[in-house]
């Protein structure tokens, strides 16, 4: 049958048939019904040992193309669908993106799935099934607000199975409900996604934006990812709802190994339970608990778990390192608390004299994750060559001293199969045309190199790049309502707003680019800066960056001597999908966090394969990039991170002294405050802005402001030279190939997990 006759069949049944008449959600719903079955006629990966990768978050997009990608069947669907009418694209926008994720590190566990299940490794993704996710963006009186995403009720992938755990807390006993989303390799196999929730929870206790009762536990408990902490029960909150999901994730896990007839002992041999980030630390002690209950002594239950658990550091931000009070342990999981206390004491007994650093219940009575996972997980890895170094040198030099052998690094990946093949199938296609198909498998686009003199392939390289940018222009005329010059140089931030990631630092650069237009000295060629970013509901400062950029949008776009020279635009409600429509249409990659701060980045790897240049700081994975692709085929600007760590171990950095000592930096700065703002947004939100800036700038926007903007000049006036240009972009995306979550993936599993692809069900 063809896939026309398959898709007829399925809209018959439905009573929504022929195709041709069909409309877009009747046929969305017919291809979810051909895709899952398709998925499930596929073999469960599995094998004598299994991976649970277990993360707070998976910010997985939406699946739709992925799986029919993965498949092999997206082009045959694409061309049926056009056939009788109907356009791929728009039906997808009828798809909800999952709202299981936040950034950088929910993607790369999304990235990691798709990868294992390529590589046919037996893996589950272990997580939380959030009714609202983090937060719908809106942007109202040019200001964030925040409400629930809502995406379970749409028609997707996720089905809720019958399997359900109790997990205990005092005087409350909760239900988790498992659901399941599949996860399709790249031809090969079956894993899959497996998120709990609360049994009670209750979507209708949501008020106001994306306020609730954060005391009411049984209804609260999974609506939300990461729950505002800024007060002792948002911070309650998040210990129920860390503590929900691991002993959860142990339940399932210990009764896979039962199941499978094998003895509670035997928990190294067949499972490995890769820690992404701290927040599902505590299924350390929760796993120990729970052998123990099996009868095993607490002495086997620790070094049974220790084989188990690896751990992924993803940051050396001192606020992210979780560390919880000994209270709210002994308030919500008390049961724990005798086992953290044993684990300490093993701990400080083993290193009596460097008790103080490495203890995990610290002398003010808080209880540390991050040394729980080193002190009882056989691995523990960094995100980034650079950022691997600092672990070991700086941030936890003390454990590194104890524990070498388990110090390990793993540069972060992306899949091609998402950020190459479905956001971009022109250059996807170019890319082919050129050098084979074998990249899909195994990532090397190293040949692409031999025509970096080659003019028609360089001038077939910009076309594509421009054929990208009039889409992006044209769906922001239609979804936005925004005009953007397709010619001009597509200049892109998309990440979480942070101040360690200096968007206040674009922003500035704006403000000088503003004024300089203003001031008579045209650019060359109009230049339009994109922003993507949501900031954290509680991060003060982080949403007034956003207001500030909202209020340069509001006074550039509206300019009329500016707005053909700058513009300035910041979509809302920035996620994958966002994602995937920016970076193929990129040329500047902005990656300009303070050097040492950015543990890896991916959203880098991500603009380099798709033939963007970076403008960066040496941070994070910035650092192999520039090693790949050479110093001549990427702008670098800034302190190194070896400056900053010293800057800010002897408080060497003055924000005044910048500020007081360079009129050009006081002037920059001064706008933020001056009429023009003022006259559009809030003096308050603004004024916080500008004060930051002069008096505290923790994250050194001053430091590297001037460098930042003669680089930027350069790198626009390279742009000129379009051949050259492309050139770069060309190597650059030659060198993507190390980036491949392929190639992290089996690391990982070369060097920790040690899983044997599964080949059984051929
Ligand atoms: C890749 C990605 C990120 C991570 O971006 P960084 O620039 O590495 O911080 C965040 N959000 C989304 C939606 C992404 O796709």
């Amino acid at each position: 049958m063809t896939i026309t006759q398959k898709l007829n069949l399925l809209l018959e049944e439905e009573g929504a048939g022929p195709l041709e008449k069909a409309d877009g959600r009747a046929v969305f719903r017919a291809l979810l019904r051909l895709t899952g079955a398709m998925l499930a006629e596929r073999p469960q990966l599995s094998g004598e040992k299994k991976l649970y990768y277990i993360s707070a978050e998976f910010l997985i997009g939406k699946l739709l193309s992925n799986n029919l990608i993965n498949l092999g069947i997206r082009e045959e669907v694409a061309e049926a669908l056009e056939a009788a009418g109907h356009s791929l694209s728009e039906i997808e926008e009828l798809e909800a993106e999952p709202a299981l994720g936040n950034g950088g590190l929910g993607r790369l566990a999304a990235c990691y799935l798709d990868s294992a299940a390529t590589l046919e490794l037996p893996c589950d993704g272990v997580g939380l099934c959030y009714h609202y996710g983090l937060f719908r963006q809106k942007f109202e009186e040019l200001k964030q607000r925040e409400y629930p995403d809502v995406w379970r009720d749409r028609p997707g992938w996720l089905t809720k199975t019958g399997v359900r755990f109790p997990v205990s807390f005092p005087g409350l006993t909760l239900e988790a409900v498992l659901y399941e989303l599949p996860v399709s390799g790249y031809g090969g196999g079956l894993n899959r996604l497996r998120l709990f929730d609360a049994a009670t929870a209750d979507g209708s206790i949501v008020g106001e934006g994306i306020d609730f009762d954060k005391t009411d536990i049984a209804r609260n408990l999974t609506l939300f990812l990461y729950p505002d902490d800024s007060d002792e029960a948002g911070r309650l909150l998040r210990v129920y709802q860390q503590y929900f999901m691991v002993s959860a994730a142990a339940q399932l896990i210990l009764k896979e190994l039962k199941d499978a007839g094998h003895p509670p002992a035997s928990l190294p041999a067949h499972a490995v339970i890769q820690i992404n980030d701290t927040h599902p630390s505590l299924i350390i002690p929760e796993l120990i608990r729970l052998l123990m209950a099996e009868g095993m002594a607490i002495g086997d239950a620790i070094e049974a778990v220790s084989r188990t658990c690896a751990y992924t550091n993803h940051t050396i931000l001192a606020e992210a390192l979780e560390k919880w009070p000994v209270d709210y342990l002994e308030k919500a999981v008390p049961q724990l608390m005798p086992i953290i206390r044993e684990l300490d004491a093993r701990a400080q007994a083993a290193a009596p004299e460097l008790a103080e650093k490495i203890a995990i219940i610290d002398g003010n009575d808080l209880v540390h994750m991050a040394r729980m996972d080193i002190h009882y997980g056989f691995s523990v890895n960094g995100v980034a060559a650079l950022h691997t170094k600092i672990l070991k040198e700086t941030e936890l030099s003390e454990f590194y001293a104890l524990y070498p052998e388990k110090f390990n690094n793993k540069t972060n990946g992306i899949t091609f199969r998402r950020w190459l093949m479905q956001a971009n199938p022109r250059l996807s296609d170019f890319v082919t045309s050129l050098i084979g198909e074998g990249w899909k498998r195994d990532g090397n686009f190293e040949k692409l190199a031999e025509f970096a003199e080659d003019r028609a392939v360089l001038e077939r390289l910009l076309a594509v790049k421009a054929e990208n940018k009039r889409e992006l222009a044209a769906y922001l005329a239609e979804k936005e309502g925004v005009e953007i010059d397709p010619d001009s140089v597509f200049d892109i931030q998309i990440k979480r707003m942070h101040q360690y990631k200096r968007q206040q630092m674009n922003a500035l650069w704006v403000i000088w680019k503003y004024l300089e237009i203003k001031a008579g000295r045209l650019p060359k060629r109009p230049v339009t800066v994109l922003f993507g970013a949501k900031a954290a509901p509680a991060y003060t400062l982080a949403k007034d960056t956003i207001h500030l950029i909202l209020c340069l949008q509001e006074l550039i776009n509206g300019d009329s001597a500016v707005s053909p020279w700058l513009k300035v635009v910041m979509v809302e409600n920035y996620n994958v999908t966002w994602a995937e429509k920016l970076i193929p249409a990129c040329d500047i990659s902005e990656q300009i966090s303070l050097a040492s701060k950015e543990a890896s980045g991916t959203g880098n790897m991500k603009f380099m394969l798709n033939g963007a240049v970076t403008l960066g700081t040496l941070d994070g994975a910035n650092v192999e990039i520039s090693e790949l692709v050479g110093e001549e085929n990427i702008f670098l600007f800034g302190k190194k991170s070896g400056e900053v760590i010293d800057l800010y171990a002897t408080e060497g950095y003055r924000s005044a002294d910048f500020y007081d000592g360079d009129p050009e930096i006081e002037r920059l700065v001064d706008f933020v405050i001056s009429k023009q703002l003022i006259r559009i947004g809030d003096p308050e939100n603004l004024a916080r802005v500008y004060k930051d800036f002069v008096c505290k700038d923790w994250f050194m926007t001053l430091l590297d402001l001037r460098e930042y903007i003669e680089v930027k000049e350069r790198m626009l006036a390279s742009y000129e030279d379009r051949l050259h240009w492309a050139k770069m972009a060309l190597i650059n995306i030659a060198h993507a190939g190390f980036f491949s979550s392929d190639r992290a993936v089996a690391q990982y599993n070369e060097e920790i997990w040690r899983l044997k692809p599964d080949r059984s069900g051929r």
